[in-house]
C-alpha cells in the first residue's frame, strides 16, 4: 500500500503494466522525491526523504509527475516529455481533478 488511494501499486498504460514502488533510500540518495524508470516501466517514489515524512499532498504531485513522464513516454512524445514545466502543470491539474471529482 502506498497510503493514498491516488497512488496504485500498478496500472496500465497502452496495455503494458506498470509499477509503482517505494525507495526511500535510493531516492534520497539521488535527492529526488520520484522518478520514473521509462523502459522498466517502474515509478519509484519516497515516503521519507531523507528521514522526513513527505505529505500526502507532495507524494501524490510526485506521483503525477512521473505518472505524466510515463504517459507521454507511452505516447511517443519525447521532445515534450522533456519539458518538466509542461510535465509538472499537467500533473497539478490531473492531480485537481483527481481530488475534486465527485
Ligand atoms: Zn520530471
Amino acid at each position: 500500500m502506498n497510503g493514498s488511494i491516488l497512488i496504485p501499486e500498478n496500472f496500465t498504460l497502452n496495455g503494458k503494466t506498470y509499477k509503482v514502488v517505494i525507495r526511500d533510500k535510493e531516492l534520497s540518495k539521488k535527492g529526488f522525491w520520484g522518478q520514473a524508470f521509462l523502459n522498466r516501466k517502474v515509478i519509484k517514489l519516497c515516503d521519507k526523504f531523507h528521514g522526513v515524512s513527505l505529505t500526502k499532498e507532495a507524494k501524490e504531485q510526485t506521483f503525477f509527475h512521473e505518472l505524466i513522464h510515463m504517459i507521454l513516454d507511452s505516447m511517443g512524445y519525447d521532445k515534450l516529455n522533456e519539458d518538466e514545466d509542461f510535465v509538472d502543470l499537467f500533473a497539478q491539474r490531473l492531480h485537481e481533478y483527481e481530488k475534486s471529482k465527485q
